[in-house]
């Protein structure tokens, strides 16, 4: 299970020239002119935004080397190079960077220059994952996008430079699929422009429409139309496909990279390795549990305020929960990202160290055979000695099917214990 304290940190940055039609993250949106440099629109909001992460990350409770860093948002590209430097600087006090470290940057097209992605790599950066979502600029507008497939296709240029030239060990370029209209003609070009970049590694993720966006308010009023799930199933298939025969290899569901190019921070988060968040918004699992932070900033703000007390040395430091110090995520968890991933998971051995007894993990694997059994029997999910992992291709594209049945399953267990137990239900 997961080694404790966590060797990976993620940052959270909120700032975005605008809000995106589908999205729901922890957003600060700027404006089209923000750039991050002083005096610009934005720049104080930026500046005191960092000021709160730094006391976060220096009232950290200390921990080995970072193995990965990963500065995602928002638009990180709205940070200057000396930014970025000054919050790797600060997690250099905080823990250290292990020599080989994974220092992961998300840039959006059209928010950077070649000049400043120079100064990213400067600062440390070495990994780089670009917003691309689309070349074609109807889709980008339909999306909410700024950048147009121009933007995306210089800004791929110059990452794909800095890689051969080995001032980047990778980058990542982000697609959505399963936009409205799109056809397998279409996105058969739009993967063949992805793959012609020379982008290693590629992140391709169905749209989903989250609520609270403008897309669910116009899926509301009948005026989104989204692909069928057949559709959307045919397009999934065709990515697969496509990139398999340009020599990526399919890591996770929506993750695909040409050998030694995978994310090790991704790996982090699917393995129920803990790790560090910071920010407003950022979820972090230092001890097992997970922790979401307020997703404003004037909350975030308060939020530091009350539970940073006065630690070592004059630095505050939050309580560490000694009681799940060697714990790992919750069962469920690790049940739904390790499916997620090509090679599953070894079930057994999971429920062993969710403390299971020998009899009772006998007792779960044969309830969970036969909860499953539809899939099991249709070689959609695969029993293969202790590891239990969905069929690529065709497993993987019905994922949330096995995946419900799972949590279904883990919450009738929950309930269970707490009857047997005689304790109260958990708060809606
Ligand atoms: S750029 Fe990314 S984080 Fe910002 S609003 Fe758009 S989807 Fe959300």
């Amino acid at each position: 299970m997961a080694a404790f304290p966590p060797r990976s940190a993620y940052l959270h940055i909120p700032f975005c020239h605008r809000r995106c039609f589908y999205c729901d993250f922890a957003v600060v949106p700027l404006g089209d002119r923000a750039a991050g440099e002083a005096g610009a629109p934005g720049a104080a909001s930026i500046a005191a935004y960092l000021e709160l992460v730094e006391r976060e990350i220096a009232a950290s409770p200390a921990g080995p080397p970072l193995s990965t860093v990963y500065l995602g948002g928002g638009t990180p590209s709205l940070l200057t190079p000396a930014q970025v430097g000054r919050l790797l600087a600060a997690l250099r006090r905080r823990f250290g960077l292990a020599p080989a470290a994974e220092i992961s940057l998300e840039l959006d097209p059209a928010s950077f220059d070649e000049g400043r992605l120079a100064g990213y790599l400067a600062s440390g950066v070495n990994r780089v994952s670009l917003g691309g979502q689309s070349f074609d600029d109807a889709v980008l507008v339909a999306l909410g996008r700024r950048h147009r497939g121009a933007d995306l296709a210089e800004a791929a240029g110059w990452l794909e430079r800095a890689r051969r030239r080995g001032a980047l060990i990778s980058w990542s370029l982000d697609l959505i699929q399963a936009v409205p209209g799109q056809t397998l003609a279409g996105w058969r070009q739009q993967l063949r422009r992805a793959v012609a970049t020379g982008a290693p590694h590629l992140s391709v993720y169905d749209l989903t429409i989250e609520p609270g966006t403008a897309f669910a308010r116009r899926l509301e009023r009948g005026e989104l139309e989204l692909p069928e799930p057949e559709a959307a199933s045919d397009l999934m298939d065709l990515t697969r496909a496509e990139l398999t025969a340009a020599g990526f290899g399919r890591y996770e569901i929506s993750n695909y990279a040409f050998p030694g190019h995978a994310s090790r921070h991704n790996r982090v988060y699917w393995s129920g390795a803990g790790w560090w968040g910071f920010g407003m918004g950022a979820t972090a699992a230092p001890w097992g549990e997970r922790q979401a932070r307020p997703r404003t900033r004037a909350a975030y703000a308060a939020w530091l305020g009350d539970n940073l007390s006065e630690g070592r040395d004059g630095a505050s430091a939050p309580a560490t929960p000694a009681a799940h110090q060697t714990a790992g995520l919750p069962l469920d968890e690790l049940l739904l990202v390790g499916l997620r991933r090509r090679e599953g998971v070894r079930l057994p051995a999971l429920l062993t160290a969710a403390g299971f007894t020998p009899a009772e993990r006998q007792r779960a694997l044969a309830g969970l055979r036969r909860r499953l059994e539809p899939w099991l029997t249709e070689g959609l999910l695969l029993e293969e000695g202790s590891r239990w992992r969905l069929a690529d291709p065709a497993g993987l594209a019905l994922s949330n099917g096995v995946l419900r049945e799972l949590l279904d399953w883990w919450d009738e267990r929950a309930a269970a214990d707490r009857r047997s137990s005689g304790a109260a239900p958990p708060p809606p």
